[in-house]
Order: C-alpha cells, then structure tokens, then sequence
C-alpha cells in the first residue's frame, strides 16, 4: 500500500492528535504518501479538494505538519459526525473519492460507530483499519480507549475543587461526569474522588441509595459529601435536592460537560495514542484491512471489526465494592 488516509470520526478526545502524528509518521517512514481526511467521513463525501475559496477536506501530511501537536488535545483533522455515510449513496461517495485520490487504506479514529462505518467501507474495497479514541473507555474490543485517561484526570481535579467547597460549607456536591453507555468514567472518579455514592447504569444505585448511604456516614461524623453520577442516569439537580430534603445536608448539583473532552493528553494517552497509530499503519502497509487495534492487558491486538463490534465488556463490580467499602 503506497497511499493511505486518516481521520477521525464521532466525539473527539484527547490524543488524538497523538495518534495522526503517529500514523502519519509510520506511514512516511514506510515510504507510504498519508492523506489527512477532515471532519470524520464527511471529508470523503463532500471532497473540496479542488474548491479554493473553501479549505481542502483532504490534504497531503507531512512529517512537519504533525509537528507540535503531540501535546495539544482535540484534532487538527477536525472530527464530525455524518449521517450520508450510513447509507448507500454516501459509502459510493466516499469510495469514489479514496480511489479518485488513490487512497488504498484508510486509519478511522473514533468509537464503536465509526467501526460500523469502517467495516463498510472496508467491504466496499477500501482497507479500513480503526483505532479507538473516545473518552467512554467503552469499546469492547480494548482495555483502553484513547481519551479515557485525560478525562478521568479533568474530573478527578474538578471534582476535587467540589469538594474544597462542599467541605466549607459541609454541604454535599453531586456531580454528573460524562459516559453515555459506560460509566466508567463514573466509577474511577468516584473512586478516586472518595464519592459517597456511584451512580451508573450498571451499578443501578438509585436516590433511594444514595440517601441511605449519606444518612449511615452522617453517624460517622462526616459533614460534607460526594455523589458521582454518570450522565443519563438522572438529573443531578433532582438528585441533589432529594438529597437535601431526606438529609437535611445543603446540596448543590454540578455538570462537568464538554470540559472532560478538552486538555492536554497525559502520558497515557500519548503512549497509547502511538502504539496504536504506529500498529495501524503496519497492518495497512501488509496490506491487511478490516480490523481494529487496541489493548488486551497493555498488549496490542487487532480483530476483524465485525467480531471487535460483536464483544461485550464487563464493568468492574470488584472496583465498585472497594469504592463502596471505604468511602463511608
Ligand atoms: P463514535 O464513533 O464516537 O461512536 P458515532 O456513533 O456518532 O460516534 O459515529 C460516528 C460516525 O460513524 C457517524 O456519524 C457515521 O458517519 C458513522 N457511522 C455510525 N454508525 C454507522 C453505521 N451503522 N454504518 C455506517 N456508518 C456509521
């Protein structure tokens, strides 16, 4: 494979940039040309390439134009969803667009939807091979997702700023963090937060709970809480005042947000971030497509992407207990 491309694809995270550079690095290391597709499989459908007055959807990468990025969060490719790329019409147009380009293979980073895209762009003749990157930790093909660590370090030190507060004025602060399907962000920054309470879908703790467990830590002498929601679990502010009407404990209610997705990628993520990148494009320059690169127990692995969206992953019950055990 002489030509390849890269993008990234649904929400970003931190390290992505990592990745590009790393993908980007091996390729022209290995005598590859590497194409940078902008806003995820949008870049591949709209392909402004020739339109002056409107910046490229694809450019040509160089080693220097992935310079001083390693740091920096976000992506310099921009990311997107695009909804024409569920259907037929829209893979026509991207394939058409990678051959118009010469583009043989292609390193999708993004999560388990922009697998589904892979896949089938793959089985339309273009070698697609995915790397996961979202702050959700949920791919179950992987241990590890880039982001993961980045954002459970933002809310851990927003968190930890909730607390300073909430110790003060010995209130109890509920904060929402994000995870749509998995809460694992929840449940690390629970953890190590020193939560009260872990609210996840998983764990399926309810109001109800969470009451119960602040009025036993009250005998304790403790005065001031944390309670760790994952979002779409509930309202924080509803939580909050339940909280405050059965406990009498003043609560307030905080939604970290978007700000988990942004910052600079720890070691973690970096490191994570250029071994995947780097194995990616040794598996497209052996001309080996359809597959997706991650982590089992810090080993890199591959698998085809239909078994890869086929696997389930198990929330880690026996971290839970331990946060639940001490924190009281
Ligand atoms: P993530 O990759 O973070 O899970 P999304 O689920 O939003 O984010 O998916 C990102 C993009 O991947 C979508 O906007 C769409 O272009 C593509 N995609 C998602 N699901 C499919 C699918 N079933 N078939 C083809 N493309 C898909």
């Amino acid at each position: 494979m002489k030509r390849i491309g890269v993008l990234t694809s649904g929400g970003d995270a931190p390290g992505m940039n990592a990745a590009i550079r790393a993908v980007v690095r091996t390729g022209i290391s290995k005598g590859m040309t590497v194409l940078g597709v902008r806003r995820g499989y949008n870049g591949l459908i709209l392909d402004r390439t020739e339109t002056p007055e409107i910046e490229a959807d694809i450019v040509e990468l160089s080693v220097r134009s992935v310079s001083d990025i390693i740091q920096r969060g976000g992506t310099l490719l921009y990311s997107a969803r695009c909804q024409e790329f569920r259907y037929e019409s829209g893979l026509q147009k991207a394939k058409a667009t990678c051959e118009r380009h010469g583009i043989e293979g292609l390193v999708v980073i993004g999560g388990d939807g922009s697998f589904r895209g892979a896949a089938d762009l793959s089985a339309r003749g273009i070698a697609c091979v995915g790397i996961p990157g979202t702050i959700d930790n949920d791919i179950a093909m992987t241990d590890y997702t880039i982001g993961y660590d980045t954002a459970m370090n933002t809310a851990m030190e927003l968190v930890d700023k909730l607390r300073d507060t909430a110790q003060s004025h010995d209130r109890c602060t509920v904060v929402e963090v994000m995870g749509r399907n998995a809460g694992y962000i929840a449940l690390n920054t629970g953890v190590s937060c020193g939560a009260t309470a872990i609210l996840t879908r998983e764990t399926g703790t309810s109001a109800e709970d969470v009451i119960t467990r602040i009025k036993n830590t009250q005998t304790t002498g403790k005065h001031h809480f944390i309670v760790v929601m994952c979002e779409g679990v509930g309202n924080a502010a509803e939580v909050a005042k339940e909280i405050e009407k059965h406990t009498g404990v003043e609560s307030r209610a905080s939604v970290l947000g978007h700000v988990q997705r942004g910052g600079s990628p720890t070691v973690r993520d970096r490191v994570a971030a250029s071994r995947l990148g780097h194995r990616a494009v040794e598996l497209l320059s052996n001309g080996i497509g359809n597959r997706v690169v991650g982590f089992d127990r810090n080993e890199l692995v591959d698998f085809d992407i239909q078994d890869a969206l086929r696997m389930t992953k198990e929330f880690d019950f026996s971290l839970y207990n331990v946060g639940m055990d001490i924190s009281f």
